[in-house]
């Protein structure tokens, strides 16, 4: 309850009516109408209440706070007419940053989907014949030559739907392939993903019961064998995406379940995760399957993210077999988790990059290929221009990440901008960096803020000198 004094606040608070009364405010009713500009001081009106409550705003401070709610209420009126979705610079340094959106899209896909979206298109209908058409033709012609030229000669036929996410395509799949069968998989990839994605949960939802097989940390292809019986449907792999299990471990290689797979005559699906389509090991990660080392290995159906290492829009693909893919497609389901215009128009473009190899096109692809002295030079530059008595920057040795459960552990070697403020914490600094416009986010560690350039577009290197500026002074 608040106090007595804090009821007499509350009281001197003037009412709804009597702030769309003051001149400034029901001038603003006439441009924007009243409806707007109402809900503006109700918010206006609460938050005073609230900052009275918790006694943020004494007696002394009240007439001033109450003279400027003119100007409060056209502040909040603009911010709820503008947008809350924003660009934000990225200086974390983690490059598939899940809060941050994942995944830049590449200008091509951008001018793509300007081009599609903003009139008619194809999407489902077929020019030459004049007729309806599929909308999955777009891209599944581009997998195809991807995967299929990767797999190599005589390599069997490749098709790929597209879904709403990886969270959806393995929905999909384990629905499709086992709905009222079992799902034979190893206790040591039952694994969760940030965001609630949990394999035992999703399996539920699919409609197909969990077997599980082996240990934590040990699972043989044995196991696998034993539990076979009338009612499973799928063996199925997961990636552990975002943890390792070290020390005394085995787990067969996907060519052994492959192979039991092939000859119990039960389909072996791979939740991938992170679905690469080009070879990370020329940026130094190994360990991280590409989409067709899967498929080479003998996988019937992979599951992938749009958004992670392809370094596209959020999107779920399912590669594989025609005849399993053709099932998925002809899920009811399917209808419900399809994606959009965009999404094809996008990935359209992400996929051409791919053909023509022209990597460094795409951001999330060319932020991992970044080299270290390349990001000391830009680091040194900006840390050269903010050098302040209040503000203080080192370029110092660090390591940036791919996130978004990609190669766990693999990191790649950048240089960071090292930031100190007299008078501001570490985490005041971080702050004030996220309140600048546009936001800056950095990393703050052991009492330090951190910039990493590696995921800074080097023409919003003026962007971070200019926010730094402003907060050294
Ligand atoms: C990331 C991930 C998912 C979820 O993918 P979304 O595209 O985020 O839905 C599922 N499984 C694995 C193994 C993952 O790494």
């Amino acid at each position: 309850m608040p106090t007595r004094a804090a009821s007499d606040l509350f009281r001197s608070l003037p009412s709804v009516d009597a702030v769309l009364r003051m001149p400034p405010v029901a001038q603003l009713t006439q441009r924007q109408g009243a409806a707007l500009v109402a809900d503006a001081v109700r918010v206006v009106l609460e938050r005073l209440r609230k900052e009275i409550a918790s006694g943020q705003l004494t007696s002394d401070a009240l007439p001033l706070a109450v003279s400027g709610v003119a100007d409060a209420v056209e502040r909040q009126l603009s911010q709820a007419l503008g947008y809350s979705l924003r660009s934000v610079v990225n200086a974390t340094g983690v490059i598939l940053h899940t809060n941050l959106g994942r995944a830049p899209l590449p200008r091509e896909a951008l001018d793509h989907i300007s081009t599609t979206a903003g009139t008619y298109c194809n999407l489902e209908f077929d020019v030459q014949a004049g007729e309806r058409g599929r909308r999955d033709v777009h891209v599944d012609r581009l997998f195809q030559h991807l995967l299929g030229s990767e797999i190599g000669e005589g390599a069997p036929a490749v098709s790929t739907v597209v879904v709403n996410n990886n969270a959806a395509a393995v929905l999909l799949g384990l629905n499709t392939l086992a709905e009222g069968g079992e799902v034979i998989v190893s206790r040591g990839e039952l694994v969760e993903i940030g965001g609630s994605f949990r394999i035992p949960d999703v399996m539920v939802k699919s409609g197909a019961t969990l077997r599980e097989v082996g240990t934590t940390n040990r699972t043989r292809i044995s196991d696998y064998e034993r539990a076979i019986c009338e009612k499973t449907r799928l063996l199925l792999r997961v990636h552990r995406s975002n943890f390792q299990i070290t020390g005394f471990t085995e787990q067969p290689e996907l060519s052994q379940l492959a192979e039991l797979a092939r000859r119990r005559n039960i389909p072996l699906m791979e939740d991938l995760g992170s679905g690469a389509l080009f070879d990370l090991r020329s940026i130094g990660i190994s360990g991280e399957p590409g989409v067709s080392d899967s498929l080479r290995a003998g996988v019937d159906v992979v599951s992938y993210s749009g958004d992670k290492l392809l370094g596209g829009p959020q999107a779920g693909m399912l590669s594989g077999t025609p005849d399993l893919i053709r099932r998925i497609r002809n899920n009811p389901l399917f209808r419900a988790l399809r994606v959009d215009k965009l999404t094809y128009a996008a990935l359209e473009a992400i996929l051409l990059a791919y053909v023509k190899q022209d990597h460094d096109s795409i951001p999330a692809v060319r932020m991992m290929r970044v080299s270290k002295d390349e990001i000391g030079r830009r680091a040194d530059a900006v840390a050269a221009r903010i050098a302040s008595k209040q503000l203080s920057a080192q370029v110092i040795d660090g390591n940036s990440l791919i996130g978004g459960g990609a190669a766990p552990s693999a990191v790649l070697s950048t240089r960071l901008i090292a930031l100190s403020h007299q008078v501001f914490s570490a985490d005041e600094l971080a702050l004030r960096l996220r309140q600048c416009d546009p936001p800056v986010v950095a990393r703050v560690e052991e009492g330090r803020v951190l910039l990493d350039l590696r995921t800074v577009f080097p023409e919003q290197d003026e962007l971070v000198i200019r926010a730094l500026i402003s907060l050294s002074s």
